[in-house]
């Protein structure tokens, strides 16, 4: 199904996510200036564009990953479900366990398959009995397209599989807690072509329950998976619009120099 048109202003009608005005700073360095974007819900949004061009400090503003960094100063919005997170009443440890994050190189923890989904719903009390985390876990590892290859030894360690199954195991854990988004930063990055068509396949499918956001430096990638497409350059979003429309028909130089591989 083709994803449905933005309108002239680049707001997408029932937004799952909502973000204006957003900059970054880093120290004195701005990484990212005043950034308006819209996420569809149950859609995937992919971000492009060279590399330093502020991709990732973008997603990390969404679970507020960035106030880890010291020296950050971040001004904006980023309206998740209507809420604000950046406002001081915001507990961002709560906030951070209703959205799923995924990073280039996959990373379980050093437990077994078993604990690596049960872990966050226990802590978030989603699974008081243990027939209850035992449907989370089935769920999860089904829905990331793991469990037939897993279901037989459930208690062996994470790090034992695969990269590319790594990288489901760590879907499928950001997927336990039914977030309420998924960020992605360059999932694919670390994995050989077999299991990168593997991911692909699996976040096309996820995006029929999951809002997904998705760093790749992957212009095929984006056009693959990505419903909407924003093309970033030097901390601003060039040019934002349904995939299709951002690859045929780009609107602004800057993006057709960067799809036809002009530069970047
Ligand atoms: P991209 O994901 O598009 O490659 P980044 O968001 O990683 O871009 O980086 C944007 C800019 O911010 C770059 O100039 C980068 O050097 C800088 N930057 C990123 N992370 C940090 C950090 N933790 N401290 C200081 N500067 C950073």
């Amino acid at each position: 199904m083709a994803s449905p048109k933005i309108d002239r202003r680049r707001q997408v009608r029932d937004a799952k996510v909502r973000v204006r005005d957003l900059s970054l700073w880093y120290g004195d360095t701005q990484a990212l200036f005043g950034v308006d974007l819209d996420v569809a819900e149950n859609e995937v949004t992919a971000l492009i564009g060279p590399s330093g061009c502020g991709k990732s400090s973008f997603l990390r503003c969404l679970n507020r990953m960035n106030d880890l960094v010291p020296s950050v100063r971040i001004e904006g919005t980023v309206e998740i479900e209507g809420q604000n997170i950046y406002d001081p009443s915001v507990d961002v440890v709560e906030l951070r366990s209703h959205i799923g994050m995924v990073f280039q190189k996959p990373n379980p923890f050093p437990k077994s398959i078993y604990e690596n989904i049960a872990y966050a719903p226990r802590i978030l009390g989603l699974g008081a009995r243990r027939s209850e985390l035992d449907e989370i876990v089935e769920r999860s590892l089904k829905r990331a397209g793991l469990w037939d290859e897993v279901k037989d030894r459930l208690e062996t360690p994470g790090l034992a599989l695969s990269g590319g199954q790594q990288q489901r195991l760590c879907i499928a854990r950001a997927i336990a807690v039914s977030p309420s988004v998924v960020l992605m930063d360059e999932p694919c990055s670390a994995l050989d072509p077999v299991a990168t068509a593997t991911i692909e396949e699996l976040i096309d499918e996820l995006k029929d329950n999951y809002t997904i956001v998705i760093v790749t430096h992957n212009l095929q990638q984006a056009a693959r998976v990505a419903g909407y497409t924003a093309f970033f350059h030097l901390g601003k979003i060039i040019e934002f619009n349904d995939t299709d429309t951002l690859f045929t028909n780009p609107q602004e130089k800057k993006t057709e120099d960067y799809i036809t591989g002009r530069y970047g």
